[in-house]
């Protein structure tokens, strides 16, 4: 196949045309990735299962781990969903479209290769202009998931899908860096009261605010790590960067201290060293790759570089990395559930690497 052809738009400036051709691409079961607020997606008619086998084919993605289907209308809901419970309508009032996933059962007209076997269905109606309208050219349903070779942190930038997909899909809409840089959130409404199975920009308490009670699935707490999620694609070392990472937890200065221990040791026995700090502790670090995630205060900036950060450290091959924590008050929950996936799960106290205690 030859190369995907990019094409360039803003949210501000949309170039129709092409949002034209995308669509036909799409109806025709190509393959289209194009960006979201959350990340980039890898689109495929949703009602097609060729287009959503080509879609697992293109990813390389594990045949259980069902998509998303994305729509650009609440009515799209009908055809697709048997009952949208009162408090899922609520929801969506309050923020469709946006960065939320809803579950719920399926009706026939969603092929089971788009739902990985299930008979409920994830649909998101996101607020992009650029997906939006490309998604009603298209039929009105588009099954994507994130645009990145399966395993990969999730793409913010069009040049993270031309990376790993440039040479399998058939067009990548380059719409600039992503807003918001995390996935959805998930809440399954198929369960009462609904559950989270996926942290994202809109928290629990959000939620709470609109719904009322809401749940969050145990298998996706870090405490629980043995426990099987609900939504299949949590089980897997998502988000990974190829060195291995180890988030370092403690009082900034300490794990300052400690951080800088570490790329000493570890760029004395020869290893490349990366660092993930805040603006604040950037001036802390003398050895080692560092970059700096942004200001400890501005929670969405953090969001936003978290996988662009990653990706850099494959490229730049290190061979090991050492992050500080981001508990933010708002996003923190779906940042650090990222990084934790990032590091499976390895977090060291900074106080035990100071007294030179081993793991
Ligand atoms: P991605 O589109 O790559 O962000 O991944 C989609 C996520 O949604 C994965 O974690 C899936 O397991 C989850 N998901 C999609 N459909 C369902 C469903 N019907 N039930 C539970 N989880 C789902
Ligand atoms: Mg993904």
């Amino acid at each position: 196949m030859t190369r995907a052809r990019v094409v360039r738009m803003t949210e501000d400036h949309l170039d129709d045309k092409a949002l034209r051709e995308a669509g036909e691409i799409l109806k025709r079961g190509g393959l289209v990735a194009f960006p979201t607020e959350t990340v980039y997606g890898l689109g495929g008619n949703a009602l097609d299962p060729e287009a959503s086998k080509k879609i697992y084919a293109a990813k390389g993605r594990p045949s259980d781990n069902p998509l998303i289907v994305h729509i650009a209308e609440i009515g799209a809901l009908d055809r697709i969903v048997k009952n949208v419970p009162e408090k899922a309508k609520k929801l969506a009032d309050a923020w469709w479209p946006g960065p939320l996933t809803m579950i719920f059962d399926k009706t026939d007209e969603v092929p089971l290769e788009t739902t990985g076997g299930l008979d409920t269905v994830a649909v998101r109606f996101p607020s992009n202009k650029i997906a939006m309208h490309m998604i009603r050219y298209a039929g009105g349903y588009v099954a994507a998931p994130s645009a990145n070779t399966s395993g990969r942190p999730s793409p913010t930038l069009a040049e993270h899908v031309e990376e790993d997909l440039g040479g399998v899909i058939d067009m990548i809409i380059d719409g600039g860096q992503v807003d918001i840089g995390l996935e959805s959130t998930i809440i399954d409404f198929t369960v009462d009261p609904p559950a989270i199975l996926r942290p994202g920009y809109i928290n629990r308490e959000m939620a709470q605010e609109v719904i009322g009670e809401v749940t969050v699935d145990p298998g996706i707490l870090p405490a629980n790590s043995n426990i099987r999620p609900k939504a299949p694609g949590m089980k897997y070392r998502h988000y990974a960067p190829k060195a291995d990472l180890t988030i370092i937890e403690g009082e900034p200065e300490q794990v300052e201290a400690a951080i800088r221990k570490l790329a000493d040791e570890q760029t004395k026995a020869g290893k490349k060293v990366g660092i993930i700090c805040t603006d604040e502790s950037a001036e802390a670090y003398k050895t080692g790759d560092i970059h700096d995630i942004g200001n400890r205060t501005e929670e969405e900036t953090i969001a936003r570089h978290l996988y662009e950060i990653l990706r850099d450290f494959d490229d730049e091959n290190v061979d090991v990395i050492y992050s500080e924590s981001f508990y933010t008050p708002k996003i923190g929950q779906a940042i650090m559930n990222r990084l934790m996936k990032a590091a499976g799960h390895k977090v060291r106290a900074a106080e035990d690497i100071l007294s030179g205690q081993n793991q």
